[in-house]
Parts: C-alpha cells; structure tokens; sequence
C-alpha cells in the first residue's frame, strides 16, 4: 500500500507487480530467462503506478510477489490462479499442487492482498468518499509468435463507464492504438478484481493493459504516465459533471 491518505479518489492497483518468488518455492522449475519475463510478472506496471501516484496524488495497493506462485486477479478456485502453462512456458513448481499447498499460497498472497483492497475501499466509503478503481497492467507484443498492433487495451467488465470516458478522450488523439477490451477481455477471465471488489461496491472501475514495450524503460514510463494522468484527469472529471 502507498499513499492511503490520498486526496485522488483514483485507488490504483497493480497485481502483476513483482517477479519476486518467496525464498522457500525455489525457482519452480523454471529458468533464468522465464524467471524474468512476462510470464512472472507485468513488466513496466509498477513503475508506471508509482509515476501516477504522484501525478494524481493517487493510493496504490500491490503485490509484492511473482504471479507465478499466486495470480492476484483470479479467484481462488481457477486454475490459473497457480497456472501449470503460461504461454509457452511449462510451470514444473504448479503442475501438480496438492490442496494444502493451494491453501496455503492462497493464504500467504491472495487473502492478504484481496484484504488491503476489501478494508481500504470500506473505509473510503465509511468517509463517503467512492474510490475510482484503476488496475493496472502490462501485456507482452509477442504472445504465442503473433505480434499485437493494439498499444493500450481499455478493459472493462459489465460497468463500462469509466472504459467509455476514457475511450472518448483517447479518441481524440492518434497518440497510442488504444482499444476496448484487447488484448484480453472478461471472456479471458481477467475482470476478477473489476468484478469482485469495483463492480460489488458499486465503484468506477477500469483495467488498463500497456504493450510492455512503450514501458521497458524510465523514459517510456514517463511518457505514458503522462499519457494515462491526463486521460485519467479528463475521464473522472466528465463523469462528476
Ligand atoms: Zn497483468
């Protein structure tokens, strides 16, 4: 969690966040080179999360450990939670978890993070004050050798408002290719955090997808921090009209 004092009723949210594995799983059969690619964690969406931090003066609650052991943007009963592919890659550490380790990754990473998300929101709205849930993601340009044209995917699950606002005001620039529901959509099992704690308390919600190349340096994530605080600023503020 960073900045919960926030005044921005923006709360970002990062679950991709880190490629850390804790000490005790080992490297999970995999190699160096997958240990540090887009299979472990969203590369670029941190940084460009804490950027936003400060240019909205926005809270922000991530995960501080590798998808790898516990995907935070599924539920506990779907298999790519702890998934045994990913990609091309084969997981050898989660092609056969029994249920007590299913328990008990699920209680070391997904029941805290889930926590800080359900306790930060109640207490917003305990103060009358609606956070606008953002989550943040990155998406590699080259999934299964197929290179992907859409730069910036706008998801969203059955709320569409902020999406809709946000799509209207990237539309009036050719700055990013910047689509609906791509690279993934709610049919690919993605909207879990939009659903489970935006749409159940009635928040604004939208999931951001970057095409981690615009983001694989500072220069990149400024540029598309500076991007996403104005288009961000513009969509909230014709919504509160
Ligand atoms: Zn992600």
């Amino acid at each position: 969690m960073e900045n919960a004092e926030a005044p921005s009723p923006v709360l970002l949210v990062c679950e991709h966040a880190s490629r850390r594995l804790p000490e005790k799983m080992g490297s999970l059969g995999l190699s160096p080179e997958a240990l540090v690619s887009h299979i472990a964690w969203d590369p670029g969406a941190l940084a460009v999360s804490q950027l936003l931090v400060k240019s909205l003066d926005a809270a922000l609650i991530y995960q501080r450990f590798s998808r790898l052991v516990y995907d935070c943007n599924r539920p506990p009963d779907a298999e790519a939670a702890m998934p045994p592919v990913s990609e091309v890659f084969e997981i050898p550490g989660n092609a056969a978890i029994s249920a007590a380790e299913r328990l008990a990754r699920t209680e070391a990473l997904y029941v805290p993070f889930t926590d800080a998300l359900s306790g930060f929101i109640a207490t917003r709205k305990a103060h009358g004050r609606l956070p606008a849930m953002v989550t943040m993601h990155t998406f590699t340009p080259i999934y299964h050798g197929r290179k992907r044209d859409v730069e910036i995917g706008i998801l969203h699950d059955e709320d569409s408002r902020l999406a809709d606002a946000m799509l209207a005001a990237a539309g009036k620039t050719t700055r990013y290719a910047v689509r609906r529901n791509e690279p993934y959509g709610p049919a690919d099992g993605v909207t879990h955090t939009l659903i489970k704690h935006g749409l159940k308390n009635g928040l604004l919600n939208v999931m951001i997808e970057i095409r981690n190349d615009l983001v694989s340096d500072e220069i990149g994530q400024r540029v598309m921090a500076d991007y996403l605080t104005g288009l961000l600023g513009e969509s909230l503020a014709a919504l509160s009209q």
